[in-house]
């Protein structure tokens, strides 16, 4: 049953409290970690529609992930019912899509535009370099493609900048010429990149007043989570909607964030929209919370030890009543692996004390390739793990050519799209050919799709060259009718074998070809949970769920049972009982990178405040003696920021084998004579430690890729038919219990548990498995 209001602020502090009930003026509120702002931003929402002064419709609420917004959906759908789902909860990115998607004629684009990913601009932008007849070794596309999306982010559009850039300097004409093609590129092509779908609503909201005011008459609330992250465009976007230039505005404008876990900068995120709230916003009412209700005074002391350390930032304590809770646990590995290794152990010994499952442990690290060897660990030990982030699913090449396909289907003008399938699977349509039609796409200022209708007109173009043409152009036409009102995972089986592009991988004897067929077979899976799911589901809403959806939508629930794995940078905003902050050595983390100036050093030091304070229960740092870099065993002193957390605050179990005194880098801190040291064995060093249990899981669930499975192709084979319980090997994942089965036929989909190498949905037709 929907609680009462009085029922919604039950448990809240006196300053929560007044956040939850405040009217009227802008609203700052502030506070450090695990302070209850989500919860907060959450209750506000819920008392506000409880006690009617405002209803669905008129709420905006913007995340930092789609994972956050789905989870603040659910949390007020349980407080007031179902009721909330007019509500608009997103990220800044798909309440911008859905804004566009319905504005999109006034800003001469069409409503099925595509949006182009990090690497799909990437492609444009060396486009657009190599027409202009730039030296791409000068002027290469990825800087470019940074500067690019660094001016979209200052909403500074192509001629804005075209008109500010020198006359005399070389390196800011390029730019304003790759900038000026890349959007009239993009125009043509009826696509999008992440920048533009903030910078081009605002744009319109900018230049349309009545399409302003319809979304300013709509959202009454208007509130930001995680606002410390916001760009100046996002900025600009919420000045917008909430009418903050008019003479009264027409939202209420709620935002939080802490400025202390301010870690987006390199994404042109500032920390200036958080410290000058007050001058932006008149009227505004700032509350601080300072009661902390996720972690133990022992984390929460080391986060504040670590964070201290930082100039120009307000001073705030955060205290917990949860009482001083267990001592962090340090410790010096010899190696990665050894490293790993702890964290096996630790698991293991605290999964048997302690009502705990695997769900409950997080693992984090710097960048994504620290994963690979606590990956190893895990697999070894047979406990099941999710890492989150590194090459993702829809970054692979085949995922990305039968995507290619679906979104040239919806948007015919697709450019990047539409040469990505060119000549795939191989039809000779060669590079001769598509310049040829490129150039005519360039002098007669059409998209490229518009100049391969009308290839007969190519200067150069040869006659034997129009024949595959010709029939590329019938086959999508041949596809674009099998589309017209299928279901996605239909019209992605149409392609996958009108074009020939399954039959080609089936003909290969590269291995690698194999687990293309697999990853595509789960992308029809993913397709077909998308139509049971979303029964009235479009091509184009497919396509944008694809497109938005981010490394940190793909974090298990926490019930799942699965440790998680993942960087700094994607635990923003989470919370996990048993936390283990791994590399802490100087050059990891802090990343070497960040060696140069104080203000990056900065943004490492509250990267580390973010994922001390993801800990509820028990804190692990760790640090490796060495740690391989390009092959190469390398040496890394302590990380500063141990030094920094002194030696009162963490229990150094382990200290380390190698003489770490003659050093570059003295580091008089954890294992001086006189630390703490001690706890249960306490052995010498690190490789001590490892080794001394056998890894009882380790037999069930070993075994990824079992010998005796030769890679095979099967094509047309018969479906295997299999029921739930039932053991099945597949030529990559191994060995496998069949856990649930949907369809039937062609279109079996079996669940498998692949143990270490996870779950995974696959369409019996495809995958490479067999029944044993
Ligand atoms: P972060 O800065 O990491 O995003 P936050 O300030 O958003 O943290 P929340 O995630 O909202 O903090 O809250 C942290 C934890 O504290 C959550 O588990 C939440 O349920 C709990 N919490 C918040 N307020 C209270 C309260 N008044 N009583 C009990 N628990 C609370
Ligand atoms: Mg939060």
């Amino acid at each position: 049953a929907p609680a009462t209001a009085a029922a919604l602020v039950e448990g809240l502090n006196p300053q929560q409290l007044a956040a939850v009930e405040h009217t009227g003026s802008p609203l700052l509120i502030v506070a450090g970690a695990g302070s209850g702002k989500t919860a907060v931003l959450t209750r506000r929402i819920a008392y506000a529609l409880r006690t009617g002064r405002a209803h669905p419709g008129q709420i905006l609420a913007i995340t930092f992930t789609n994972k956050a917004a789905k989870e603040m959906v659910e949390r007020i759908t349980e407080l007031v019912g179902p009721a909330a789902r007019g509500m608009w909860i997103s990220t800044f990115h798909s309440a911008c899509v859905r804004i566009l998607r319905r504005e999109a004629k006034a800003l001469g684009m069409k409503s099925n535009f595509t949006i182009y990913d990090s690497q799909d601009s990437l492609r444009l932008i060396t486009q657009c370099v190599r027409e202009a007849g730039l030296d791409s070794k000068k002027f290469t596309p990825r800087s470019l493609q940074h500067r690019i999306s660094n001016l979209k982010n200052d909403l500074l559009t192509a001629d804005d900048y075209a008109s500010r850039a020198q006359e005399n300097n070389p390196s800011e004409q390029a730019l304003a010429e790759i900038y000026r093609r890349y959007s009239e590129r993009l125009r043509l092509a009826n696509a999008f990149d992440f920048d533009d779908l903030i910078m081009e609503t605002v744009h319109l909201l900018d230049a349309f007043p009545d399409i302003a005011a319809n979304y300013r008459a709509r959202f009454a609330h208007i509130l930001v989570d995680e606002y410390q992250d916001t760009n100046p465009a996002q900025y600009r976007l919420i000045r917008e909607l909430a009418g903050a230039d008019l003479p009264a505005p027409t939202a209420e404008l709620t935002v939080v964030g802490d400025a202390d876990q301010s870690i987006y900068a390199f994404r042109g995120a500032t920390v200036r929209n958080i410290v000058e709230f007050e001058e932006d916003f008149p009227q505004a009412r700032v509350i601080l919370l300072e009661q902390n209700y996720r972690s133990t005074q022992n984390i929460l002391s080391a986060a504040n030890a670590v964070i201290s350390h930082n100039d120009d930032r307000k001073d705030k304590r955060l205290w917990t009543d949860a009482g001083p809770g267990e001592p962090v646990t340090g410790w010096v590995a010899e190696s990665e692996q050894a490293e790993a290794r702890f964290i096996t152990e630790r698991i293991d010994t605290l999964m048997d004390s302690d009502s705990l499952t695997y769900g409950d442990f997080a693992v984090f690290y710097r960048t994504n390739a620290q994963s690979r060897a606590i990956e190893d660990a895990l697999m070894r030990a047979g406990m099941p793990y999710k890492v989150v982030g590194g090459t993702r699913f829809y970054e692979r090449k085949e995922i990305k050519d039968a995507l290619a396909y679906l979104r040239v289907i919806a948007n015919p003008d697709d450019d990047v799209n539409l040469r990505r399938i060119l000549n795939v699977p191989k039809r000779s349509i060669g590079d001769r050919t598509e310049a040829l039609v490129g150039a005519l796409a360039e002098r007669e200022r059409m998209s490229f799709a518009a100049a391969l209708d009308r290839a007969e007109e190519a200067p150069g173009l040869s006659s034997r060259s129009l024949g595959p043409i010709t029939r590329f152009r019938e086959l999508l036409a041949d596809l674009r009718t099998t589309a017209e009102g299928a279901p996605v995972s239909r019209i992605l089986e149409s392609v996958l074998e009108q074009t020939g592009y399954l039959a080609e991988l089936h003909r290969s004897t590269d291995p690698q070809d194999e687990s293309r067929v697999d990853n595509l077979a789960e992308l029809v899976a993913v397709a077909e949970d998308y139509g049971r799911t979303n029964p009235e589901g479009t091509l184009d809403e497919f396509l944008e769920q694809v497109s938005l959806s981010s490394d940190a939508d793909q974090i298990p629930d926490q019930d799942v049972g699965e440790v998680t794995l993942m960087t700094l940078h994607t635990a923003k905003g989470l919370e996990f009982p048993v936390v283990f902050l791994t590399g802490l050595e100087d050059g990891t983390f802090p990343h070497q990178r960040s060696f140069n100036t104080s203000a990056e050093l900065a943004e490492e030091r509250r990267l580390a405040y973010v994922g001390l304070t993801r800990a509820r229960q028990k804190l692990f740092l760790s640090r490796a003696e060495t740690r391989s870099m390009w092959g190469q065993p390398t040496y890394n002193p302590p990380s500063r920021f141990l030094s920094e957390l002194g030696d009162s605050l963490v229990d150094w179990e382990s200290t380390g084998s190698l003489n770490t005194s003659g050093a570059d880098r003295a580091f008089s801190g954890a294992w001086s004579p006189g630390s703490r040291s001690g706890g249960a064995g306490s052995p010498a060093n690190g490789s001590g430690a490892s080794g001394s249990r056998g890894g009882r899981r380790g037999g069930a669930r070993a075994g990824t890729s079992p010998g005796g499975f030769p890679n095979r192709i099967r094509p047309n084979r018969e479906v295997p038919q299999v029921e739930p319980g039932d053991k099945v090997s597949h030529d990559s994942f191994g060995l496998g219990t069949v856990v649930e089965v949907a369809g039937a036929g062609d279109k079996t989909v079996a669940t498998v548990d692949f143990g270490s190498e996870g779950t995974k949905r696959l369409l019996m037709r495809y995958a490479p498995v067999e029944k044993i």
